[in-house]
């Protein structure tokens, strides 16, 4: 496939770029790494593409005063693995960083691009007009569904949500601040992505002409133990198959709140309900551990290709709760 012809802007500045956006069939271009694919593969098109790399202070990471982190949508997912107050505050989102493609994506990708990174269903990507491109049917859920979602499918479309990076920031409670014509708002990570079953051709609740301008980590509370946890197909750079994030409150050995957020589960980072009341008052040890991870698989509903995911998830949570029993 060939590139199709665009016109490409680089405003500089926030208001700029909200104006041209709304000018209707435009798409926004942080990193490219996914975008650029997507439009050369006509999964969709666009008349105008408008990047975000002259819009100022869109790439800092700064510790707020408050003990949190404040993370510039522009900023790469190599920059955030490799930030000190990062590294410090929030080990699981280093670790989530640090899984993500390869050292060459990561340098290029950006924090915004990953929340907001297109579906890696391979009928979407290929040429098939499914529901989620506005077709009337879902091709994975009677075909090749082997990497496909267990949870919140609504029976309408088995996407994954592709970001490792996502369900961690689930797992902390962060916030994105969103940036229209309207003005800015705050939206918590947990309420950007939307199910299938609220609108199968939406993956986040950004209008067209909106851009995701920071992410706000809170300070993590006293005794948070936190990880990160992926499992794929090859030893080499790919997405989940199943992952975990967890963000433990733990007094005493025993845990006071839970977080437990899952990656290749759904088409949302899927916090596993289940689990966060199994471990909650809990003594986190291998019991707590085991019923936690039998609990988050039990609501489960593989297709004909994907009941493999299940003690997969069962054998990965138990195994990350136990470790970080061990912390
Ligand atoms: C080969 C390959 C392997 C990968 N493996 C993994 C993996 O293992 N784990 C993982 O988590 N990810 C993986 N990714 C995804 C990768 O992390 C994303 O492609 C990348 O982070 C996207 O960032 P970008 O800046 O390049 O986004 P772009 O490609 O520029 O944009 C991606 C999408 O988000 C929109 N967008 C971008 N920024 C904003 C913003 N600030 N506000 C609103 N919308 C925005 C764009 O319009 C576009 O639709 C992989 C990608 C590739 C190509
Ligand atoms: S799972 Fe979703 S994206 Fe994939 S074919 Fe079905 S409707 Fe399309």
């Amino acid at each position: 496939m060939t590139m199709p012809n665009f016109a490409y802007t680089r405003p500089g500045s926030l208001k700029e770029a909200i104006q041209q956006l709304s000018s209707g069939g435009a798409r926004i271009h942080a990193g490219g790494t996914d975008l650029l694919g997507c439009l050369r593969d006509g999964v969709f098109s666009a008349k105008r593409v408008v990047s975000l790399a002259q819009i100022p202070h869109l790439q800092e990471i700064r510790p707020t005063k408050e003990g949190g982190v404040q993370i510039g949508a522009l900023a790469t997912v190599a920059e955030v693995a490799g930030s000190g107050a990062v590294r410090e505050r929030y080990p699981a989102l280093r670790k989530a960083a640090l899984e993500v493609a390869s050292p060459q994506l990561r340098n290029q990708g950006t924090l915004g691009g990953n929340l907001c990174q297109k579906p890696r269903c391979w009928y979407y990507r290929g040429e098939f007009h499914c529901l989620r491109k506005g077709g009337d049917r879902c091709f994975a859920a009677r075909g090749e569904n082997a990497y496909h979602c267990i949870f919140g499918s609504g029976g309408i479309c088995y996407i994954v949500h592709p970001s490792d990076i996502a369900p961690v920031l689930v797992a902390f409670e962060a916030k994105v601040r969103v940036a229209g014509p309207k003005g800015a708002r705050w939206v918590p990570v947990e309420k950007l992505h939307v199910l299938p079953g609220e609108d199968p051709q939406k993956e986040t609740v950004l209008k067209p002409n909106e851009i995701l301008t920071e992410i706000l980590l809170p300070p993590p509370a006293a005794g948070t133990r936190s990880s990160y946890r992926k499992i794929r197909a090859r030893q080499s750079w790919d997405f989940a198959l199943a992952g975990v994030a967890l963000a433990l409150q733990v007094k005493e050995g025993r845990v006071e709140k839970a977080r437990v957020v899952l990656s290749g589960a759904a088409p949302i980072p899927w916090r596993s309900g289940e689990a966060e009341r199994i471990l909650t008052g809990k003594r986190l040890d291998a019991d707590t551990a085991a019923q936690a991870a039998e609990a988050a698989v039990k609501n489960a509903e593989p297709l004909e290709q994907n009941g493999y995911k299940i003690p997969l998830f069962r054998g990965v949570i138990e195994e990350e709760l136990t470790a970080i029993a061990k912390t």
